[in-house]
């Protein structure tokens, strides 16, 4: 080997050399602000699998996306626990009765486990209780239903630590009406917005510092909410409309609208809420997609007199195909970003609905993988106090104004 060879071997070493310190720097910073920063999600459903199934949320689990050990890998600090009931009631006492069922699963987990998890209400006291080894976690009630028209049951929701109350959850109810039905896609309604009761409602969470959430509401329910509160309010888990017009998501207006009000939208996860090639894909494989393969499936003598079979192999394929369509980080992050350029940075937050989803983006599989959107958004040039702010700083100002 001549003395040229030589010196081009020793470039190309020392290029991927500084490639890799350049790696390794970059991985590094990544995690230190990734660690420094306060972390918060604004929504998480895991609450109802634990009552559900009897899941152990303070183990590493096989299944499902939440779990003390991956949210500490994730670096969270702050989790809201949802608290969640349908628009048919678990139990035939009522949805109230469903919610404390759940408050009260959150209670035996932190009690068992004090070294894990702690509670919190309020700023101060959620700021307190932030610590590397724990998690703490606060309940946001994921709607109105679940006070059952009654004040009195309000206000004991409100003494049991609930943090957020969302209006409304895909149903409408006696006093507010949801996205869902708002938009066509559900009941047809009389009227839409919130009655006096539902303003009394919203004066009632802002005096005794209760949050107000947004995601899941109609229009109408959303400004005439906006237009009472007085505190800032959160939008928990939605995302961007523009990006991905189906009606959980919010419009360019809707946004300006959190703007003005000091709010923050927490970006959802949810792949049918961040990519419409996902969504339509989605509507092709689970309609005529499903029907075609069944068809063809059907003339083979393994499937013929087998429905039980047919139908398991038909599901696998239309999951097959689904996840090639599935969006990633880089997509999640592209709904950040957008609100961050329609009204600056102090507007948005996360709330990935883990639990609570079918479905989860490519490489956002679960709440220990955080740190890729703090990566994706360093990689995009945020610098290390918007990032902060996009992290939990945002959320938290809100939980200040709310209740300090
Ligand atoms: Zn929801």
């Amino acid at each position: 080997m001549g003395a040229s060879q030589y010196r081009s071997r020793l470039f190309l070493l020392l290029v991927f050399f500084l490639f890799y310190l350049n790696a390794v720097g970059f991985s590094q910073s990544v995690n230190s602000v990734h660690r420094k920063a306060i972390l918060v999600d604004t929504h998480n459903d895991c609450l109802s699998g634990q009552v559900l199934e009897g899941r152990d949320i303070s183990v590493l689990l096989s299944k499902g996306h939440s779990d003390y050990v991956r949210w500490k890998r994730g670096g969270v600090d702050i989790q809201f626990f949802s608290v969640f009931t349908g628009e048919t009631p678990r139990k035939k006492e009522g949805f109230y009765q469903d919610a404390l069922q759940e408050i009260d699963s959150l209670n035996r987990i932190i009690l068992r486990h004090p070294d894990k998890f702690d509670f919190a209400t309020g700023y101060r006291e959620a700021r307190k209780k932030v610590h590397r080894n724990k998690l703490v976690a606060m309940i946001g009630v994921e709607g109105g239903h679940m006070i059952e028209s009654d004040l009195s049951k309000l206000d004991s929701l409100i003494a049991k630590g609930m943090s957020y109350l969302t209006l409304t959850w895909n149903n409408s109810h006696d006093w507010a009406t949801s996205a869902m039905d708002e938009s066509g896609a559900g009941k047809t309604l009389i009227a839409k917005g919130l009655t006096d009761f539902g303003k009394q409602v919203v004066q009632k969470l802002n005096e005794v510092g209760v949050i107000v959430d947004l995601s899941h509401v109609g229009e109408q329910t959303f400004y005439d909410a906006l237009e009472v509160t007085s505190k800032p309010v959160l939008l928990t888990h939605s995302s961007v409309w523009a990006l991905c017009p189906v009606f959980r998501n919010v419009k360019d207006e809707q946004i300006k609208a959190v703007a003005k009000n000091g709010g923050v939208i927490c970006i959802n996860f949810y792949p049918a809420f961040i990519s419409k090639s996902f969504v339509d894909a989605k509507k092709y494989w689970e309609g005529p997609g499903k029907d075609s393969i069944r068809t063809v499936l059907q003339q083979l003598p393994a499937y013929r007199d087998e429905a039980e079979i047919l139908s398991k192999q038909v599901n696998l394929l239309v999951q097959q195909e689904l996840a090639k369509n599935l969006p990633g980080v880089k997509e999640v992050v592209d709904h950040i970003e957008y609100i961050v350029k329609l009204v600056g940075v102090d507007h948005v937050g996360i709330g990935a609905d883990y639990d609570g989803i079918g479905f989860v983006p490519k490489g956002l599989e679960d709440v220990s993988t955080y740190p890729k959107i703090t990566a994706e958004l360093k990689r995009r040039g945020y610098s290390n106090q918007s990032l902060k702010k996009i992290l939990g700083g945002n959320v938290l100002r809100v939980i200040k104004a709310n209740r300090s």
